[in-house]
């Protein structure tokens, strides 16, 4: 008689391994020793690099998105001041709730509320444009204390993306609205609404036309490609590196159409984390594409007892790559501390997918990092005692910082 093969076992082994789970324990130190170094992984191996993070007992951060590094010989002292101001204008919005003992969820959507009706950060007013020449707007935020998040999507008409994306989270059994359901819902729970020409500005027209101009000459030269691994123009930073790099583009063209991205992170008085992002996207997107900065654990996470992170950059690749929910799950599952997380996803990992970027990322502890692999990373924190920092310039903020 032939003997039956034992191909039952498989499932059975298969089930035993998958329940022989690793415990793991979420470090609230994020996995460090009082002086900040990174303690070992739980695991025995944790990704090397960073372990130092930029800064200690930050409560908020915000950012004002990746891109080409703002040259000092060529800024001149009312641009750089306007930077520095808009970024310290959010931190004080957001300082304002912190400090009543407000959350951190509050303190993050005033932060970036601040920045989206800033002409200067593209986001809310100051929104690059797309392909059409039209503006739709991304935005999300996270509550790391229940893990509650909201966010819309190719928004046309809400002042401020971020309110929408609160009120997802508040008002709605969802995570993500998009389009004219997500503006629709916006109007509905009284939030303001404007017509596109608010939107508008000079320097983001001209980063469109700027874009169009690169696409052209790079239709008749060789194509560029795109940070989702294709070709194209519009699939992500390679059109705008394009145009930035034009010879006759001005460089505040330059400049305005590869910055502006905002984000904020923040820690309250209860320890609770929180996370939110917003933007206006690439110039010249492809009507209908969404970034990384509505979805959760790519442009946003906040979890507590690990991070709070908020991400800017090539969003093909932010997307793919998992960005700010990985960070997240390094240091849960690996025990490394925030600095280390950060730089091991942001550095090492993404710009292997094609496209560069960067973090602020924020620990319980107050332990902040900001590393970028994108030339420049706008940003600014607070500190618990009140001070605030803004870093604008790369030798403030240098790659892989
Ligand atoms: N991440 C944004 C997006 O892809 C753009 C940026 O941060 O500059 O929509």
């Amino acid at each position: 008689m032939r003997r039956r093969p034992l191909t039952w076992l498989i499932p059975v082994l298969a089930t035993a391994a998958a329940v022989t789970v690793t415990v793991v324990v979420v470090p609230d130190g994020a996995g460090r020793d009082p002086d900040g170094r990174t303690a070992p992984a739980a695991h025995g191996e944790r990704p090397a690099g960073k372990g130092k993070p930029d800064a200690r007992d930050v409560v908020l951060a915000v950012h004002g998105g990746a891109g080409t590094a703002l040259d000092r010989d060529k800024t001149t002292p009312e641009r750089e001041k306007a930077y520095r101001d808009g970024l310290a204008d959010a931190l004080k919005a957001g300082r304002k709730i912190l400090d009543k003992g407000g959350s951190s969820v509050d303190a993050v959507q005033a932060a970036v509320q601040r920045l989206e009706d800033n002409p200067l950060f593209n986001a809310g007013k100051g929104a690059v444009f797309t392909a059409d020449a039209g503006h739709e707007l991304d935005a999300s935020i996270m509550r790391g204390s229940d893990l509650k998040a909201g966010a819309v999507a190719g928004v046309k008409s809400l002042r401020n993306p971020i309110a929408g994306a609160r009120a997802v989270m508040d008002k709605s059994p969802h995570v993500l609205l998009s389009g004219e359901g997500a503006d629709d819902f916006g109007a509905r729970h009284g939030l303001r609404t404007v017509t596109q020409d608010y939107y508008w500005t000079q320097a983001r027209w001209d980063a469109l036309m700027a874009a169009k101009e690169a696409e052209r000459g790079g239709k008749e030269g060789r194509g560029g490609t795109g940070a989702n691994g294709g070709k194209g123009a519009n699939g992500g930073r390679g059109g705008e590196k394009a145009a930035a790099g034009a010879a006759d583009a001005p460089a505040s063209v330059a400049d305005a159409q590869s910055k502006g991205t905002v984000g904020a992170v923040a820690v309250d008085g209860e320890r609770d984390l929180a996370a939110a992002t917003s933007t206006g996207g690439m110039t010249n997107k492809l009507p209908g594409r969404v970034g990384d900065s509505p979805l959760i654990g790519s442009g946003t996470y906040a979890k507590n007892g690990t991070v709070a992170a908020s991400a800017t950059g090539a969003g093909e690749v932010f997307i793919r790559g998992a960005a700010t929910s990985t960070i997240s799950n390094l240091m849960e599952f690996k025990g490394v501390g925030v600095a280390t997380a950060a730089y091991e996803v942001i550095v090492k990992r993404l710009p292997g997918l094609g496209g560069d970027g960067g973090v602020i990322a924020l620990a319980p502890n107050g332990e902040f990092d900001a590393p970028h692999s994108s030339p420049g990373m706008l940003h600014g924190y607070l500190t618990k005692d009140g001070k605030i920092v803004t870093k604008i310039f790369p030798d403030e903020t240098p790659p892989n910082s």
